[in-house]
């Protein structure tokens, strides 16, 4: 029964655990096996720009295949694996992934857009970080410009200084970088302006609500002039309804991403929507 519905058995089993302690000693045990016997995966988000419909770069989101469990969602162990240091590793095992993938797509003419990879603090923090993403460049010989570094406002904020270093030196090794969920941290304005960001991901959470309530669009629209104002792309996260499709084109925002236009795919299937000639691809594509 566990195997056939990955997400909820995965919660299900958890519940099981008797303490908080011996559920993560288990998972931090199983992540262990994930990384060596190489059961994660990566999906692939379109982000498409809301004037023309085609497609600004795709965010890689990883999954974990539990040969018990089935696919299990980042929700139920990424934290787990901030919590015991894992992410470290796994955080290095989807860098190279995507970058061996968007290699890939790049040299079959698939593909020429960034690949956006989401970073946690404890990665960003740790010493080999810039090292690592250098390597990784360079083993795959993916053009810097084509990778996209996703980071969290609290991310960045916890540890200003020390941030504000690392970025600059990812923006001169030519890696550009993205500021996720948009608006549910505690960004200083001032400092943001101040630093190096191509793009302004606006928190779903915002974009829920534009369609039915004016605060929240008020909120976007605010968000989306800050962000021309500051020069950055602004891509609107968990774009799931026309009408909110709709308003952000009237805000002019740029691009779009969410269950409108595409779920996250596995690689193939991803593959597929961009093997397919622009007018005959599949409805939800098309803006
Ligand atoms: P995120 O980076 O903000 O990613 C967007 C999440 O929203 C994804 O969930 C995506 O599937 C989901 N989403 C996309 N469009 C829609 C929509 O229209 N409606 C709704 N309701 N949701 C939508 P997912 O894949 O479960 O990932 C959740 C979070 O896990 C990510 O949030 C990110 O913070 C983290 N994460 C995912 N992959 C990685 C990774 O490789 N490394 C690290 N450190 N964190 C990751
Ligand atoms: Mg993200
Ligand atoms: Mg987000
Ligand atoms: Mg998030």
């Amino acid at each position: 029964h566990a195997k056939a519905n990955g997400r909820n058995s995965f919660q299900f089993f958890e519940a099981e655990m008797n303490t908080r302690a011996v559920r993560r000693q288990f998972v931090e045990g199983s992540l262990r096996r994930a990384l060596k016997e190489d059961e994660f995966l990566l999906h692939y988000q379109p982000q498409i720009d809301l004037a023309s419909g085609a497609m600004t770069g795709a965010e890689a989101l990883i999954r974990w295949q539990d040969p018990d469990l089935g696919l299990i969602y980042p929700g139920d162990f990424v934290p787990i694996a901030e919590e015991c240091g894992l992410i470290v590793p796994i955080g290095r095992w989807v860098l190279r992934e995507a970058c061996r993938q968007a290699r890939a797509w790049l040299d079959s003419g698939l593909l020429a857009v960034p690949v956006a990879v989401n970073i946690s603090a404890l990665e960003l923090r740790h010493e080999g970080f810039l090292e690592g993403v250098a390597l990784i460049l360079k083993e795959t010989r993916l053009p810097p410009r084509y990778l996209e570094l996703e980071l969290t406002e609290s991310i960045i904020m916890d540890d200003a200084e020390s941030s504000a270093s690392v970025l600059d030196a990812l923006r001169t090794m030519g890696v550009q970088l993205a500021i996720d969920d948009f608006g549910t941290g505690y960004s200083s304005l001032s400092y943001l302006k101040r630093l190096p960001i191509n793009t302004l991901k606006i928190d779903q959470s915002f974009v829920h609500d534009i369609a039915t309530n004016t605060d929240g669009a008020t909120i976007v629209a605010a968000v989306i002039g800050m962000g021309k104002n500051l020069n950055q792309r602004v891509i609107a996260e968990g774009v799931e309804t026309y009408a909110q499709l709709a308003f952000l084109r009237t805000q002019q925002c740029e691009v779009g991403q969410g269950f409108q236009f595409s779920h996250p795919l596995p690689a193939e299937a991803f593959e597929l929507l961009l093997d397919c000639p622009k007018d005959q691809q599949p409805r939800p594509l098309l803006c």
